[in-house]
């Protein structure tokens, strides 16, 4: 490919982040500040590796925009090898590489990128080597550029772009600062963009004089960030307020923070904080921004890092996550694959050392959290194997269990008849509330498990442990389930059953209910309503997945009458007035489980003021 046609495909292809030309040019700069100091190190160059900074300058009626280091400046020899051919045929390869391709999104081109917003780009550059001359270069966009001696008389660079009619909007302070607080929040060196007021004491001042309103530099990055920081060095209240520096608009603080700190097998620092999640997974994501060396990259997470880690928020920084690709390739790189992994089981280790060295505290954070680790256990295989020992239940008495924890400690009394232990738990606390209490009655545990994974998380626990099933509270009535009560002698013969299932099945809508028989205590209720588990999960399961097969059948519940309750006796017997006592009881089973509603429930309310008078 020709040079001539490079800038109107960088331009084309590029238009969707023209912004990312600062970013390239001021981590240009701010580069060419690291290499002063780690060349006054070894002694190449004489300096003290002080006073290093970047400026950028807005000039809105030269429509110029400068971004100015006192960094280690070029030579006429290093314009010409790293702007002329390197810079230049980096831009080429980027063009060839990408000129058939569909892709929108975050690219770095370096230096060349700043012919997005610029119809010309002019260099003032001087050396910090001994005796150096300094040298100006100017290109309009075209192949052609001069360079001559400069202007330039302290050492150091300025990029000087004549911004095209097109971009003008690069010269709008409050567009600028956007920008400069997106990308370069947190590069090594100070960054100064304009000029603050700020209450203080002049420097000349005396001790007795007032505050005055004073104009200093504007400098807009924290050079030293929290992660880059010894975890032994910061307290918690340094790690609340860099979250409150991420996220000056967040009120909520987070619960807890991972620091990551790792020089092998690559280097990979950052602080990923947990929000208070609730038991909402969607609002919070994309809080995350990937950073290389202090450069910010993206905070589009997504597909970039594991799903259920996008809950998270917070700041991870590689040198290995490439800056100059699109975020399509940084899907697929290695290197952005194997820190996805080392992320994934940094997160699960520290969950674990906190289950085991403040358990109480960890089962006090757990509402918030167990969202996370649920999604985490559903998405990531890793992550379940890790989670599955300090993954919680909840029980309705809040107590909390691993699964390991509750089915030992349920594994004699809520086992079934093939042997499998059957866990109860409830999915609204409120609605259930008749279902758990009758549960717990018996000396069941019940969890509750309300969150939107639920199902998900049910079926993957019962999948991974055979021998354990779970069973809404709700579900065929406990005591079939288990064996401690199925050794009840039922009240009722077969033959006084199926007289009174006739008589019931007369009072209720056969299509709809199931009549069965249970032998209960004689002291619990007469009738209770259930729903096979497996027939509401399926239909629960459609309902998700918009219709299907089970979506499309009628709701259906079982009836289940107390055999061993002494209302049956009468109604055998015919006692005088039974018949409404056991309709007002099976409405009442109704109302427990919220299924009595319109002219069922007006009726019902009519029969009860009957019956107190
Ligand atoms: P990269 O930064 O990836 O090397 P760039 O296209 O951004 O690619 O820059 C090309 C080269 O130009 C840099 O490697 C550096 O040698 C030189 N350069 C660019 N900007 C500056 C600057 N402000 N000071 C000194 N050298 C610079
Ligand atoms: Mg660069």
């Amino acid at each position: 490919m020709s040079t001539e046609n490079i800038f109107p495909v960088i331009k084309k292809f590029l238009y969707s982040d023209h912004e990312i030309f600062l970013r390239e040019l001021v981590s240009n700069a701010v580069d060419a500040t690291q290499k002063v100091k780690t060349l006054s190190i070894s002694g190449e160059i004489k300096h003290d590796g002080q006073n290093l900074k970047v400026e950028v300058i807005a000039d809105k009626n030269a429509k110029t925009l400068t971004i100015r280091d006192n960094g280690i400046g070029m030579t006429a020899d290093e314009v010409e090898k790293y702007i002329n051919q390197i810079a230049f045929s980096g831009a080429e390869e980027f063009v060839d590489k990408y000129k058939d391709a569909q892709i929108i999104g975050h690219f770095g081109l370096g230096f060349y990128s700043a012919f997005m917003v610029a119809k010309q780009v002019e260099i003032q550059t001087l050396s910090q080597k001994d005796r150096a001359k300094p040298v100006y270069w100017s290109c309009d966009g075209s192949p052609n550029f001069t360079m001559e001696s400069g202007s330039k008389n302290i050492a150091g660079t300025d990029i000087i772009l004549h911004i095209a009619d097109d971009s003008l909007e690069f010269l709008e302070e409050d567009r600028i600062r956007g920008i400069l607080n997106k990308y370069c929040k947190f590069m090594p060196v100070p960054i100064q963009f304009g000029k603050k007021k700020e209450w203080k004491k002049a420097d000349d001042a005396k001790e007795e004089d007032a505050e005055q309103e004073i104009e200093v530099d504007n400098i807009i990055n924290n050079t030293s960030p929290a992660w880059l920081k010894k975890p032994a060095d910061l307290t918690d209240e340094d790690y609340k307020n860099f979250y409150r520096e991420l996220y000056p608009m967040t009120f909520d603080e987070p619960l807890f923070q991972i620091h990551i700190n790792v020089d092998y097998p690559f280097n990979l620092t950052g602080i990923l904080y947990f929000p208070k999640l609730k038991n909402n997974f969607e609002v919070q994501k994309n809080k995350i921004s990937l950073y290389s060396n202090q450069v910010f990259i993206t905070d589009e997470v997504k597909n970039i890092l594991p799903d259920f880690l996008t809950m998270l928020q917070g700041v991870v920084d590689s040198p290995d996550i490439p800056l100059n690709v699109s975020r399509s390739y940084l899907q697929e790189d290695a290197n952005v694959k194997k820190i996805s992994a080392h992320i994934t089981k940094k997160v699960a280790d520290k969950l674990q050392s906190m289950f085991n060295n403040d358990r109480p505290d960890f089962e006090k954070k757990w509402d918030d959290i167990g969202i996370f680790i649920q999604y985490g256990m559903l998405t990531d295989e890793k992550f379940y194997e890790k989670a599955a020992k300090f993954s919680l239940l909840k029980s309705a008495d809040d107590k909390y269990f691993t699964l390991e924890e509750l089915t030992e400690k349920v594994k004699e009394t809520q086992k079934d008849k093939s042997g499998n232990i059957t866990l109860l738990y409830a999915s609204n606390k409120e609605d259930q509330h008749t279902a758990i209490e009758a549960a717990k009655e018996r000396g069941y545990e019940v969890i509750i498990w309300d969150g939107p994974l639920t199902a998900h998380s049910i079926q993957q626990l019962e999948t991974k442990n055979s021998g354990i099933r779970f069973k809404r509270v709700d579900a065929d009535v406990a005591d079939k389930l288990i064996v401690k009560d199925e050794d009840l002698p039922s009240a009722l013969n077969d033959e006084q059953k199926t007289t009174l299932k006739t008589e019931l099945e007369t009072l209720v809508d056969k299509q709809k209910f199931h009549v069965e028989f249970a032998s209960l205590s004689p002291k619990e209720a007469p009738f209770v309503i259930t729903q096979n588990e497996f027939m509401r999960r399926m239909k629960e399961q459609s309902a998700m997945g918009g219709g299907g097969f089970y979506g499309s059948l009628p709701d259906s519940y079982n009836l289940v009458a107390n055999a061993n309750h002494p209302l049956f006796d009468k109604v055998l017997n015919d006692t005088e007035g039974t018949k409404g006592k056991v309709k007002q009881a099976i409405d009442l089973a109704l109302l427990a489980k919220g299924l009595l509603k319109g002219e069922a429930l007006t009726a019902f309310v009519k029969r009860s003021y009957e019956l107190i008078d």
